[in-house]
């Protein structure tokens, strides 16, 4: 069993809006890891600062304290161009609302981030990402001739295809039913497993942190707890114990 390394760090990550009576801090120093193949839940209630985070360890948005590093690279020594080139190539990203290009097919959606570049997929790659989303008869449709899970899976695909050190997912399965979520998390789950991926994924549903390796709970922007190796009544159980403790 080989060693496992470090794909992302933040230390003492802050993020603050406005200022004086309307300041609000949506990241209260966090400190946090992702391991490379490993699929990290972030839970917390709405407000607790779980985009915030995920943005800025994706160099998304600029932490006002803190430091990132996604491998060995610290963000807040990139320039704009290289910022830019790190997001392109080294981050995948999901959001809930899928964000294809709805005048592109689904093939086309998937090889975006290389059109950008001028470069060209690795064809075995890309093969292998096609199968794993199951999309193979899908690829000449557009997004709106695909279902919610079907497009989300293209999105997937679009974020896994450059092979990045890691993708981030903001709530995927939130605008998906429970049949497409089910298959949406098995696949981010084989991303892990079987293409060696490193998947941080937001989500609110205990069924779907229990898909994760780990799951961590963000609260005020801190991070307050965490459950290895999770079930889903373990994860509600817990959700349970924190409104307790507020109540
Ligand atoms: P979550 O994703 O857990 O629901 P967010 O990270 O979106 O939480 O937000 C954390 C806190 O920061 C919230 O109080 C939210 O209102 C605030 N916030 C987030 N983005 C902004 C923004 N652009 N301007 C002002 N406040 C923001
Ligand atoms: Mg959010």
């Amino acid at each position: 069993m080989t060693q496992k390394t470090i794909a992302v760090r933040a230390s003492g990550l802050g993020r603050h809006y406005g200022s004086d009576d309307a300041r609000v801090t949506a990241l209260a120093g966090v400190d946090v890891e992702f391991m490379r193949q490993e699929f990290t839940a972030i839970m917390g209630p709405s407000g607790s600062g779980k985009s915030t985070l995920m943005h800025c360890v994706a160099g998304l948005d600029q932490a006002d304290e803190g430091q990132v590093w996604i491998g060995d690279t610290e963000l807040s020594g990139l320039g704009d161009d290289a910022l830019t080139d790190l997001r392109r190539d080294r981050v995948g990203f999901v959001f809930q609302a899928f964000n294809l290009l709805p005048t592109l097919t689904a093939l086309e959606n998937i090889v975006l981030p290389f059109d950008l570049t001028g470069r060209t997929p690795d064809t075995a790659v890309l093969d292998r990402i096609i199968d794993a989303v199951n999309l193979r008869n899908r690829l000449h449709h557009r997004p709106s001739q695909l279902s919610g899970g079907q497009q989300q899976r293209v999105a997937c695909a679009r974020a896994l295809v450059t092979q990045p050190d890691v993708v981030f997912a903001d709530e995927p399965t939130g605008a998906l039913d429970s049949f497409a979520s089910s298959e949406l998390l098995q696949f981010l789950r084989r991303s892990v497993d079987d293409l060696g991926q490193t998947v941080v994924m937001v989500t609110h549903e205990p069924s779907a942190a229990a898909f994760a390796d780990r799951v961590l709970f963000l609260k005020d922007g801190a991070i307050v707890d965490e459950i290895l190796a999770p079930t889903a009544d373990a994860v509600l159980e817990r959700m349970k114990s924190f409104e307790r403790a507020v109540s």
